[in-house]
């Protein structure tokens, strides 16, 4: 079989979301957006339903549909975009709730779907998604008698603890919605980690459970190994891969293994990128390519069957580090090629 693998942990994921529900002051959902975060939401979301999660978010209501029917009817699921035109029947259908994240949406929502549970999202800085302060502040007191489920806003700097934006978002956050006694939700991994005072009554995780930063103490939950499908003896002197961007400068032992850029693996990581046999980092010959690449196995003692890309010795953040991006785009950039095994 030429297929890397993709071996996704939920045990390791349930254990995750069980420490920083340990940490969280208050219930603690589950973010499962981009098929939860490239590994596979209805796995993802029926493992942490088992481990008692009762409340999922998601980006879209067509992520939402298809949540729903892995989840089937008892977990809320909140969708991130609100109410767009041409939702209606899905979010009605599926039992979706909307964050509501402008009056236009409102007014959507409520001639559409009159009763229908929504949520709010407020923009408290960042300058995404939601209501600003003054939009907010015009409406609230009719969108507060509709009884929303929850009231939400998100930070832009958790991933820096130290970053005086996220003190100033709380505030924002405080003055939009203190004493208005609908539930509040602010914090996703980042902020569960700044501490209590973001809690409020929901915490949001995405990243942590799937064992990625800033949640240091997560355990692994996705591993990758690429197969090794030919191996090859070359002179000193002699190139490997496109471009000849590789040169030999020792007789050299080469494996091709059997994933590219096609499969996440970026080609900007060519000259940057090692795999691994057991804990022995094998550096990458040449450019990355789409479905294969060369990998210096000279000082490897065997040839190996297959080399590991993620594993306890290259992590995502690692991985993403060498990459110049973040674990997020590493997980969701793994694609479908992959043959899944999911343990748990
Ligand atoms: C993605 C997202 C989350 C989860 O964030 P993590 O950093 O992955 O924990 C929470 N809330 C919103 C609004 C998001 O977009």
């Amino acid at each position: 079989m030429a297929n890397a693998t993709l071996k996704i942990d939920l045990d390791a994921l349930c254990a995750n979301w069980k420490t920083l529900a340990a940490l969280s002051a208050s219930e603690t959902g589950a973010v499962v957006k981009a098929d939860g975060y490239g590994l596979g939401a209805e796995r993802v979301a029926t493992a942490l339903a088992r481990a008692g999660v009762r409340t999922f978010f998601v980006a879209t209501s067509e992520e939402g549909a298809s949540l729903r029917a892995a989840l089937g009817p008892g977990p809320t699921i909140n969708v991130f975009a609100g109410h767009m035109s041409g939702d209606t029947d899905m979010i009605s259908d599926l039992q979706l709730t909307p964050m509501i994240n402008s009056i236009d949406q409102m007014l959507r929502h409520v001639e559409a779907l009159p009763g229908h549970t929504f949520g709010v999202q407020l923009d408290s800085g960042m300058n995404r998604l939601g209501m600003e302060p003054a939009e907010w502040h015009a409406v609230r007191d009719i969108v507060i008698e509709q009884r929303p489920s929850l009231i939400m806003s998100h930070l832009a700097c958790a991933d820096e603890p130290d970053n005086p934006m996220n003190a100033y978002q709380l505030e924002v956050f405080n003055e939009m919605t203190e004493g208005l006694g609908i539930p509040r939700s602010l914090a996703a991994t980042g902020g569960i980690l700044m501490g209590k005072e973001y809690h409020f009554d929901m915490t949001r995780p995405g990243i942590g459970l799937y064992g990625g930063q800033p949640f240091t103490d997560a355990q692994i939950v996705a591993r990758v190994s690429l197969p090794v499908i030919q191996t090859r003896d070359i002179e000193e002197g002699e190139t490997v891969g496109y471009g000849n961007s590789w040169i030999a400068k020792r007789p050299s032992r080469i494996a091709t293994v059997g994933a590219g850029y096609a499969d996440g693996i970026f080609r900007a990581l060519s000259g940057k990128l090692s795999l691994f046999h057991r804990d022995s980092p094998c550096p990458v010959a040449g450019r990355v390519s789409m479905d294969s690449m060369g990998v210096d196995i000279t000082d490897l003692s065997e040839d190996p069957k297959h080399l590991d890309l993620l594993n306890s010795e290259q992590t995502v953040d690692s991985l993403a580090q060498a990459a110049g991006t973040i674990g997020y785009e590493i997980l969701t950039s793994l694609g479908q090629r992959y043959t899944r095994r999911y343990k748990g």
